[in-house]
């Protein structure tokens, strides 16, 4: 692209932290601790298909990496660095300024410094790709795999916003100015409990970051466990501005409802003081919501409406 050094050294030339070698090189050099291996997740971004055309880019910034360090919390990884590709139809510096602020704000509060990437000129659309690095001990990850019967699941944050507002804007409930207001930030800026965890590797067994909803996420775990799961409605976080709403919508939402960005995990009924410690150290709201059983498939006790039908699948991508 016309002017993609410049680009770069105008919005994206971050220092790098020391025992890093960082933007300007054929590649960039990242230490990893020893007794540790190197986490990597990676997430696309299309304009049109996961953000609206004229979303405040400083918001885009922010989620492009926050969906990225999501899943570095959701393996226990610490932070370490990432990669930024952009696609742009054309160079607007007041819209690449905005973008690189939100992004560097959300990476300077993680820790994970950008650090290398590539842009190119898009045909149509703006397209982001994010790939972030961290490390995890061995041995000490929190895969999909480690629930075990009898563990205490539990959900970080709340659950149900994020949904509620996409529905608000795409205008399939009457419009509601306030509410969309209270609830449009819980889209937008995502805030992931990344130093929590990283706190939960070696403590909890299993985790998930909330992209796809609560009962598809949570059953991604359960199937590579080989476990089943009870859920109690009555414990789950709803967020507090959704009891306006009807049952329906609120039930929807919280058991299916993405783009929540916090953690589903599963620990050892032990565990849970050390939980309960980690989660106030770090500022983070920590709920037990169930357990895991043996068997297969997600009971969920007391909701307000049966479950069913077609209504209750996650996103999916190519649905
Ligand atoms: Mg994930």
């Amino acid at each position: 692209m016309a002017g993609e050094f410049d680009l770069i050294a105008r919005h994206f030339d971050w220092p790098a932290p020391a025992g890093t070698l960082g933007v300007g090189d054929d590649c960039a050099l990242l230490p990893v601790a020893s007794g540790h291996r190197l986490a990597i997740t990676t997430d696309l971004l299309v304009e049109g298909c996961h953000f609206f055309s004229g979303v405040d880019p400083q918001a885009l910034g922010h989620k492009a990496l926050a969906v990225n360090v999501s899943d570095l919390a959701a393996m226990g990884a610490r932070p370490l660095g990432c990669l930024l590709g952009l696609s742009l139809p054309g160079v607007d510096d007041d819209w690449l300024a905005g973008f690189a602020r939100g992004f560097r704000a959300l990476a300077d509060g993680v820790g994970c410094p950008l650090i290398g990437g590539d842009t190119t000129r898009s045909p149509q659309g703006i397209v982001i790709s994010v790939t972030a690095m961290g490390e995890v001990a061995v041995d000490a990850e929190l895969r999909r795999s480690g629930a075990r019967p009898g563990d205490d699941i539990w959900v970080t944050g709340t659950l149900g916003a994020p949904h509620v507002a996409l529905e608000l804007l795409q205008g399939r409930h009457p419009s509601h100015a306030a509410l969309l207001e209270s609830l449009q930030a819980m889209l937008e800026w995502p805030q992931p409990p990344v130093a929590f965890g990283t706190a939960l590797a070696g403590v909890a067994h299993a985790a998930i970051d909330i992209s796809d909803g609560l009962l598809q996420d949570l059953g991604h775990v359960l199937k590579a466990s080989g476990c089943a799961a009870e859920i109690e409605y009555s414990r789950l976080p709803v967020h507090e501005r959704l009891g306006v709403l009807d049952a329906a919508v609120v039930q929807r939402a919280v058991l299916n409802g993405g783009d929540v960005y916090q953690l589903c995990f599963t620990a050892a009924p032990l565990a849970g003081p050390v939980i309960e410690a980690l989660a106030a150290r770090h500022g983070i709201r920590a709920t037990r919501v169930g357990r895991v059983l043996p068997g297969q498939g997600v009971r969920v006790s007391g909701c307000p409406l049966p479950l069913g039908g077609d209504g209750y699948a996650g996103f999916d991508h190519f649905g």
